[in-house]
Order: structure tokens, then C-alpha cells, then sequence
């Protein structure tokens, strides 16, 4: 992975950004998978490995993480006795070691996981990756025998504002989501399936890895926005284009439909591999 500035950032800050770049690898040596990669589609993680040494992001990019970092320091000065902060765990499967880290667990057995995120992932449902992420945790936790009876993400929302936290219904720049937690056996099941879909993805020629999920790729369908001329939003926007052109032939003269294609967000936007990736590059040309 090399680190690019092309913005010209301060140099404190680029210092700061791949010092922590280099940090976060050298923990990562002594593990075949961690628990963010395990919950990674395979064809990314596949295409990261292969790949590794070409792939260039910019500081510009790791802002956030930065920020992310500062945090988890700052919990960690702050952490009274017997809270467990950033403590890296293991476990074997199929013969691969597994690694994990949340970033505090206290007494009462809550383990909670810190995100620097935006308000628009916390509005809905909790990302089915956080639920993933923090149960494979509290297992690692629990096997090293601390009792874990309460899941939580904690949000720290990034783009928040007094205008935004009305549409949303969020008051604060930061939520706590509950998360739901699993049987012993949903995550022994979990494990193993994930471990062996990475294991087959490390033996086989991405051409022949199926590609990411449509829920993966952060997939957004196409829809259909029904328009009235001389307004710029959409009066009603339809996921089928037969009931936009029915709603619009209500009234031909004032209505018209606008197509707006669909995305597939994660590629397009947010993959570091996608120039190496046989869907996207017979899908996005
Ligand atoms: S480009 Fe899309 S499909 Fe390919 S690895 Fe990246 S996220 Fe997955």
C-alpha cells in the first residue's frame, strides 16, 4: 500500500496518517485474517492480497480514520481499572488464525465498538457488517473469559448538524446502537462459513470469484423520478419506470419522467482494487 498526498497536506498530518498506516500493519503480521477482513466480501479481500503493494490511496482519504485513531487514544488514557481497551484477540479456524479488537470492554460486560461515521448510516436498521463485526468479538472475548452481555456500536457522526438532526431525528452528534447478540452457535456457524468462502477465494483466479453482492457493492436500483416542469424536485419518484410513465401520463403536458440510473456505490466510489476487478471492469466502462 503506498501513501500519496497529492493535496500537499501539512506534513504533521501526513506524518501522522502513515505512522498510523504503518501501526495498524505491523499488528496485522501475526494473523492470517482479522475480523474486519473476514467480513469483507472475498473477491475484495482476494484482490487487496494480490494486489497490496500497488494499490495507492491518499492521506486525504484517512482523515477520518485519523480521527478515528484519536479517539480510540483518548479512551484509552481515560479507561479506568479493568476496562480492556484496543486488546487484540485470537481464535483458530479451519487453520487459520483469527484476529480481533474491540475498542473497549468494561466490567459490566458491555463491549463497544467506536465509529467516526456519517449521520446517514445511523438512521436506519444497524449495519448488518456491525452486528457481524461485534459478535465475532464478543465470542474472542468470551473466550478468553470475559462475560459479554451487551453489544454496542458508538457513533460519532462526522457530518452532523442542527438542520440535519431534525430530518433524522437525531439529537446529538453521537448515537449508541444496541446490537443485537448472537447464539454461541450462529457464531461458530458464521466463522466457519466466512473462513472457508476466504479460503476458497485465496485459491482461486479472481476471474472465477464470484463478485461482490448487490448488498456488498452498496447498491443503489435505478428509479424513475415523475417531474413537473418548472420544478426541481421530483414530484414522485417510482422504482418501477411502467407506474412513473402512468402516473406522468396523468397529466403529459406539465409531467415527464427522469431516469436515474442505478449505482453501485462501494465500486465506484470506495473500492482500492476496483481497476483489478473482472466485474467491475466488464460492468463499469
Ligand atoms: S469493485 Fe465492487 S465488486 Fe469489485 S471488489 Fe470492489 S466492491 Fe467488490
Amino acid at each position: 500500500m503506498q501513501l500519496t498526498n497529492v493535496l500537499n497536506l501539512p506534513q504533521p498530518l501526513e506524518t501522522a496518517i502513515v505512522g498510523f498506516e504503518k501501526g495498524y500493519q505491523s499488528g496485522r503480521g501475526d494473523t492470517k485474517i482479522s475480523v474486519t477482513q473476514l467480513i469483507q466480501p472475498p473477491m475484495l479481500k482476494r484482490l487487496t492480497d494480490l494486489h497490496w503493494n500497488e494499490i495507492e490511496e491518499d492521506v486525504s482519504e484517512r482523515i477520518w480514520l485519523l480521527i478515528g485513531s484519536a479517539i480510540h487514544g483518548i479512551l484509552e488514557k481515560s479507561a479506568g481499572l479493568n476496562v480492556l481497551v484496543e486488546e487484540r484477540l485470537f481464535t483458530e479456524v479451519r487453520g487459520w488464525r483469527v484476529s480481533g479488537q474491540a475498542d473497549l470492554y468494561e466490567p459490566n460486560g458491555t463491549l463497544s465498538d467506536y465509529k467516526v461515521t456519517s449521520i446517514w448510516s445511523v438512521k436506519d436498521e444497524p449495519k448488518k457488517e456491525w452486528e457481524q463485526q461485534l459478535n465475532v468479538l464478543a465470542y474472542l472475548y468470551e473466550l478468553a473469559g470475559f462475560e459479554v452481555k451487551k453489544l454496542q456500536i458508538v457513533a460519532i457522526l462526522r457530518d452532523w448538524s442542527k438542520g440535519k438532526s431534525f430530518q433524522v431525528d437525531i439529537p446529538a452528534p453521537v448515537k449508541v446502537i444496541p446490537i443485537t447478540k448472537w447464539s454461541r452457535e450462529e457464531v461458530l456457524k458464521f466463522l466457519d462459513e466466512r473462513v472457508a468462502l476466504h479460503q476458497l477465494a485465496a485459491q482461486t483466479d479472481p476471474e472465477n470469484i464470484p463478485p461482490c453482492s448487490a448488498d456488498e457493492r452498496w447498491s443503489k436500483p435505478s428509479t424513475y423520478a415523475v417531474m413537473k416542469h418548472g420544478r426541481k424536485s421530483a414530484v414522485k419518484v417510482y422504482d418501477d419506470l411502467g407506474e412513473a410513465n402512468a402516473a406522468a401520463s396523468a397529466d403529459p403536458v406539465n409531467l415527464y419522467v427522469e431516469d436515474r440510473p442505478g449505482q453501485d456505490v462501494r465500486c465506484e466510489q470506495y473500492c482500492p482494487v476496483n481497476k483489478w476487478c473482472p466485474f467491475y471492469l466488464r460492468t463499469h466502462k
